[in-house]
């Protein structure tokens, strides 16, 4: 093994996990410093037009939950114990302080929950800007395309009323090319875990993607680019492992340590959902025209499915099988957050697909601040041990 390299990517990996894990924020504080006078707004999974944040000068900032960080106290005083754990978890990170960095946030409509997170957040924070922000849910250009386009536009006038710089022509063209070549280089990370999982880790992959949550595009794409180079360069030897996709862990984000446990029960994770932000949509905004309507038209021709987002009848867990053989999966892991409505909604009819595709599946529930994994590690074991010694998948 090349021992510089090898030390450099733990190094990296080492880096990037503390800017994934950090509740305190410090990426964030520290950019707020360099850029007197400039915003930071967060936004809650799966979707914000972060190019359009980036354009009035203002930092995205990705806030995926406390995880096993944070200690409930408050939190759970504004949602029943029927509702997952992402929402107490921000809040509780917005009661401790931990937020104050934030000038805004945005809650994508994803379900109930977050609409009523939205709302909790006036309430609590009424200095602070919160915004709901509604995705289109009609695909036509000229119905969809322009609601979303004047979504967009409003919240452009909601930044530049809170201090943001109204974007220019030249603002825009970086914003969009700096996350389009962001977009382009998670695309090549989750390329290069498809064909060869043994070099990318899910877990090492998914603390450098997660780590883009509190960077500025073109930071998080050194970083992105420095950790491809490394494992590139670091030999690392294949395992008989069952190759399969993690579904249903789109918002609430799974803990570390149950990535690890599937990866020590045997599983490589091939395609998964976690952190869809910068790959949402899966192709390039556009640098020619309004900026606004290419953002809006982007996203709706190539808004990838998904519970959030209007599907066509009879074709729910499709883009599961797609993305399964595009994989070269031989399992799916239905894995989603205990009482996630969209997730466990979606699950039987992408579970239907997956039988009707011979895909092998199973399933099991977890919290961002679960802590045993044992029995997890027993099914994923077991179905990992199915998959190679019984499947034709
Ligand atoms: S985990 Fe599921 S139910 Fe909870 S806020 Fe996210 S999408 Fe909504």
């Amino acid at each position: 093994m090349s021992q510089p390299a090898a030390a450099a990517l733990a190094q990296l990996v080492e880096r990037a996990e503390a800017l994934a894990y950090d509740v305190e924020y410090s990426a964030v504080r520290a950019w707020k410093e360099r850029h007197p006078g400039a915003l930071a707004i967060g936004f809650v999974p799966v979707w914000a037009p972060r190019e359009l944040i980036a354009a009035c000068g203002a930092l995205p900032v990705g806030v995926v939950g406390g995880g096993d960080k944070v200690e409930i106290i408050k939190g759970d005083a504004c949602y029943q114990s029927y509702v997952c754990h992402l929402p107490r978890s921000v809040v509780e990170l917005g009661l401790n302080g931990r937020l104050d960095c934030l000038d805004g946030m945005l809650f994508p409509s994803i379900c109930d929950v977050i609409r009523n997170l939205s709302g909790v957040w006036k309430l609590l924070f009424p200095n602070k800007l919160s915004h709901y922000l509604d995705l289109p849910q009609d695909f036509d250009p000229e119905i969809g395309g322009d609601f979303f386009r004047a979504e967009l536009a409003q919240l452009v006038e909601l930044l530049v009323a809170r201090g943001a710089r109204r974007p220019t022509p030249a603002s825009w063209r970086q914003a969009i090319t700096e996350h389009n070549e962001n977009r382009h280089l998670v695309e090549e990370l989750h390329a290069l875990r498809r064909e060869q999982p043994w070099r990318v880790p899910t877990s090492e992959a998914y603390v450098v993607a997660r780590a883009g949550c509190v960077l500025p595009a073109t930071e998080h794409s050194a970083l992105l680019r420095d950790y491809l180079a490394l494992v590139r360069a670091v030999p690392r030897a294949p395992l008989d492992n069952a190759r399969v996709v993690v579904a249903g862990a789109f918002c609430e984000q799974p803990p570390l340590d149950l990535l690890k446990t599937l990866e020590r029960a045997g599983c490589y994770i091939v395609g998964d959902d976690f952190l869809l932000a910068p790959r949402f949509v899966r192709a390039d905004v556009p640098l020619e025209g309004d900026p606004l309507a290419a953002i809006a038209n982007t996203w709706l021709a190539h808004a990838q499915p998904h519970a959030s987002v209007w599907t066509r009848a009879g074709t729910k867990g499709d883009d599961l099988v797609a993305l399964a053989r595009k994989a070269g999966a031989e399992g799916v892991l239905f894995a989603a957050p205990s009482f996630c409505d969209p997730a466990l909604l979606d699950q039987p009819m992408q579970e239907a697909a997956c039988g009707r595709a011979g895909l092998p599946h199973m399933h099991f529930k977890y919290s961002e601040n679960s802590g045993q994994f044992q029995g997890i590690r027993e099914q994923a074991g077991t179905f990992a041990d199915a998959i190679k010694l019984w499947s034709g998948a």
